[in-house]
């Protein structure tokens, strides 16, 4: 299966903010972001600036591909749903790779970053009401309950990742036990308690030459 395979932390530099890709690393002032905010490479520190329009279309859908960690042909896919689905198109793309089980997962605090929950995901580690789920773009609907399944609940990674998370707090579109690595995905988060960084109309742009 293909798979995103450049450093973490180049992709953050490259789209020249944090995206979150590295656990616990992602907020220390380890985070390479925190020291050196330019693109990678020999140029990177004037790279910036240049970009045409379309440029910035594409690095703005590259960003959001990066940050959920999903490939080409699958982002395109959800658009493609997104824009068939009724309500904003931008809205309900966000929404649809919110919706994501990995992305639930990292979000309850069931892994350190979205990789990591996919991993958890992949083996067999997470309950979707009660049923073993392990495809990481299974779409978690409204009321659905997500926890780790028995056998992972012993382990160190998951446990400290959710406590980190519940020390920052759960998105409000979630209610989370992290004592009981169980939680409940109450609703479609809206557009405002989305990341403000984020300008999907530059991806509607892309996708609609
Ligand atoms: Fe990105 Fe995290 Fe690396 Fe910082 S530590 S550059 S946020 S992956």
């Amino acid at each position: 299966m293909a798979r995103v395979i450049d450093a973490k932390c180049r992709q953050c530099r490259r789209e020249g903010e944090k995206l979150f890709l590295k656990a616990e690393k992602c907020f220390t002032d380890k985070c390479a972001i925190e020291r050196r905010a330019y693109a990678p490479g020999q140029h990177g520190q004037k790279s910036g600036s240049r970009l045409s329009d379309y440029g910035k279309q594409l690095r703005e859908k590259q960003k959001v591909r990066r940050i959920y960690g999903v490939l080409e042909r699958q982002f395109r896919k959800t658009y493609a749903e997104a824009s068939r689905s009724k309500g904003v198109t931008g809205e309900r793309l966000l929404q649809l790779l919110e919706s994501r089980l990995d992305n639930v997962a990292y979000r309850m605090g069931f892994g350190g970053s979205r990789s990591e929950a996919r991993q958890v995901v992949r083996h067999n580690g997470i309950l979707v009401n009660g049923k073993r789920v392990n495809i990481p773009s299974y779409e978690v609907k409204p009321g659905d309950v997500i926890e780790v399944a028995p056998k992972a609940k012993e382990h160190l990674r998951i446990k400290s990742a959710a406590e980190s998370t519940a020390s920052r707090g759960a998105p409000d579109w979630m209610d989370v036990d992290p004592k009981a690595l169980k939680g409940t995905f109450k609703a479609l988060p809206q557009r405002a308690e989305l990341s403000s960084t984020i300008n999907e109309s530059l991806i509607i742009e892309l996708y609609s030459k």
